[in-house]
């Protein structure tokens, strides 16, 4: 018997999650962003699911060629672009459209043999100074690419840093727009935070901020990109994954007594705990402190101690039925009630975000659908 432990991927959540995008970015084309094998989900996993995208965003060659594996025909967009010149050779043959962030990338293109004209997505940083030509080399970019006969249609494209938070995305659309007022060119701004934050902010007058293409990437698996401000519920987002295993052992505690490395939690008084067949050698955050929520037989519990590699222990006190075999669900649904842990709070109580927990579920969790 296989350990319990289990991630399960829910492709009606996908389907729900993608909704939700054309729903805030009604316009738009979105782009279903499946980097880092879909966030951890697996791409041939999703990939039923999202196949009604308008395209798929990625940046891992080997992914690109993963989709048209699945028989994708429809677009794919390498986000961080080519990374060697002969790269360009996959993106003519599997019909990979491209960014192109840097000069290295326009040189390269000229210097490659293609039949087919490449589609290019030419990158503006507007502030966030990760990837993208600066304002004032952004014109000559343009002008170079689109003298290049290897390049068919240029679209426009920028990221932002702050759609989620306090500053927000003013300064960098005031910044896009500067850089590209009167270039023709379909435009792509809008990762999950601005889509459901601000997709209905003004561009260029009479354009949407949302135009053309908008990147939903967090808000596909069901998280809330803006947590704790806003909730999965607040955006009406399903998780599209679930991290369960099961109690396999119990203790009864009296006061004093102390659980796992470390004795980090001392018992104040009788109580009851399950160990839980997870650990941080399954992805789970060691970091997870006392207090992080969990779901036991569908109710809302807590972990104490620390997490070790391959086990968790949990509060029991309010659970007198729960024992060997009980559910546990780390993040995700329960199988036995409504009830749904966000995600977003096993994140936000370890100090780190969604993206980090779903990228790093380990190889030995078997994976599901339902
Ligand atoms: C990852 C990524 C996205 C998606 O971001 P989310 O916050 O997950 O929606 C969009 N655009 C680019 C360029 C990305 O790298």
């Amino acid at each position: 018997m296989p350990r319990p432990i289990l991630a399960t991927v829910h492709p009606d959540a996908l389907q729900h999650n993608l909704a939700r995008a054309h729903h805030f970015a009604p316009d738009a084309r979105v782009w279903a962003v499946v980097k880092a094998n879909a966030y951890g989900h697996g791409i041939e996993r999703c990939f039923d699911a999202l196949r009604s995208a308008d395209g798929f965003a990625l940046l891992d060659l080997a992914e690109a060629e993963r989709l048209r594996a699945l028989d994708w025909r429809g677009p794919i967009h390498l986000l961080e672009g080519v990374f060697e010149p002969r790269d360009l050779e996959l993106c003519s043959r599997l019909h990979l459209w491209h960014t192109v962030h840097c000069t290295e990338q326009i040189d390269w293109l000229a210097a490659h043999k293609t039949q087919v004209p490449h589609r290019v997505f030419l990158k503006l940083n507007s502030g966030m100074n990760r990837l993208g030509f600066t304002p004032a080399a952004f014109r000559s970019a343009w002008a170079r690419l689109n003298a290049l006969p290897q390049v068919d249609e240029i679209s426009l494209m920028t990221h932002f840093s702050d759609a989620d938070g306090a500053r927000g995305i003013a300064h960098q659309v005031a910044a896009f727009e500067a850089a590209t007022a009167d270039l023709p060119g379909e435009r792509t701004l809008c990762n999950s935070a601005a889509i459901l934050r601000h997709a209905k902010l003004a561009l260029r007058g009479a354009q949407s901020l949302s135009a053309d293409w908008v990147r939903e990437g967090i808000a596909l698996y069901g998280s809330a990109p803006d947590f704790p401000e806003k909730r999965v519920s607040d955006w009406d987002l399903l998780p599209a994954m679930t991290l369960s295993s099961r109690v396999i052992g119990t203790q009864t505690l009296q006061a004093g007594d102390t659980v796992g490395y470390g004795s980090t939690f001392t018992a104040e008084g009788p109580m009851r705990i399950g160990v839980v067949a997870c650990g941080y050698a399954d992805g789970y955050p060691r970091h997870a402190p006392t207090g992080t929520p969990a779901l036991v037989d569908g109710v809302r519990t807590r972990l104490i101690g620390r997490v070790s590699m391959d086990m968790l222990t949990v509060d029991l006190s309010s659970l007198p039925s729960a024992g060997i075999g009980s559910e546990v669900v780390l993040w995700g649904r329960a199988s036995s009630s409504a009830e749904v842990l966000p995600i977003d709070e096993v994140a936000s109580a370890a100090g780190t975000i969604s993206y980090e927990l779903m990228c790093a579920v380990a190889p030995r969790v078997p994976f599901a659908s339902s």
